[in-house]
């Protein structure tokens, strides 16, 4: 067996320490529960050829695999010269080292309630081509996220079931999740990623200077408000979705502000200010959306509209 690794997860809750990477619809479905913000990281752009390695892990990309990855970032990445993620996500402050959904016995308080896909996929990533998945397992095995979990093992175990195998995710309900959750990615692209990455092309990617705030190994966040502008337009319906869930956000940051300042720690502070950046940007959207839309500019393509006022609703996912 090649390249082979098995998962079992004990619902330790150890990886469930910050909130995850969710769509605009589940963070509409979940609008008390967690701060929406708009996630933007480098995508790596790989070359025929180049070598990767991980922890005793490797493989040199042959020209299939860099077809996999540009499928990948034609469908649910950006290009602006670099490659970019940008996704919806879950907002908290590091210091409190948790989900917002994860309870005091290591639960998840959502996991029947339609917990957000990307928590199915764990511990595999959708940005990554199936043949490479043994690579993300070898990172996560001994990363602090997973560090002492003991799920994840190298080749066959007892107690776990074979995950990944030879180029391919051969686990019927993780290869599921994983085509669920790349689908929700394109979607999400579709009713308002693609709007967003044009709307911020000329401040941030074209702009090198913008663009040395996004940190090497990590993400920009920044307000989901540009998002929520984009699905706003698109009808009456997504108007008054977007204003109702603008408002829950609004005294959902007020609370969370308001238990950090209860701990009185200092590195909760450049939070406090982000999150009260969030806050403000909200207001001003809705100050733009208090009046419905004109006519002419509500979307024209009546099933695009009706696509996302359900998507949105929560009843089309
Ligand atoms: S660390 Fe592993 S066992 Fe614990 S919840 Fe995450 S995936 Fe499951
Ligand atoms: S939503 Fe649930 S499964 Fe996902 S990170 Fe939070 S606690 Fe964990």
């Amino acid at each position: 067996m090649v390249n082979a690794f098995s998962f079992a997860c004990t619902a330790c809750g150890k990886c469930c320490n910050s909130p995850p990477s969710m769509t605009l619809a589940e963070l509409f479905r979940h609008r008390d529960l967690f701060i929406g913000c708009l996630a933007i990281a480098r995508v790596p752009r790989r070359r025929e050829g180049e070598r990767l390695r991980v922890r005793g892990h490797g493989t040199v990309l042959d020209a299939a695999d860099i077809a996999a990855f540009d499928s990948i970032a034609q469908t649910l990445l950006h290009r602006a010269g670099d490659t970019f993620s940008i996704t919806t996500q879950g907002y908290d402050y590091p210091s409190v080292g948790r989900c917002p959904a994860l309870e005091e016995d290591g639960r998840c308080a959502i996991h029947f309630a339609r917990k957000p896909v990307t928590c199915e996929v764990v511990p595999l990533d959708p940005l990554v081509p199936d043949r490479l998945q043994h690579l993300v397992l070898a990172a996560r095995n001994q990363s602090g996220a997973y560090f002492g979990a003991n799920c994840i093992h190298e080749g066959e175990h007892a107690d776990a079931a074979l995950l990944v195998s030879d180029g391919h995710v051969v686990d019927a309900s993780a290869l599921d999740a994983l085509t669920r959750r790349r689908s929700a990615l394109a979607k999400e692209r579709e009713v308002w990623g693609r709007a967003v990455f044009e709307s911020l092309r000329e401040d941030l990617f074209n702009s090198p200077a913008a663009l040395a705030r996004i940190p090497a190994d990590g993400f920009l966040t920044i307000s989901i408000v540009p998002a929520i502008l984009a699905v706003a337009s698109t009808s009456e319906r997504c108007r008054q979705l977007c204003v109702d869930y603008i408002d829950s956000q609004i005294a959902l940051i007020g609370r969370s502000v308001q238990q950090a300042l209860l701990r009185r720690r200092l590195d909760d502070r450049p939070v406090t200010q982000e999150l009260r950046g969030f806050a403000n940007a909200y207001q001003r959207a809705k100050a733009l959306l208090a009046v419905p839309l004109a006519a002419e500019s509500r979307c024209s393509d009546a099933s695009f509209a009706s696509n996302v006022e359900m998507y949105l609703s929560g009843a089309a996912n």
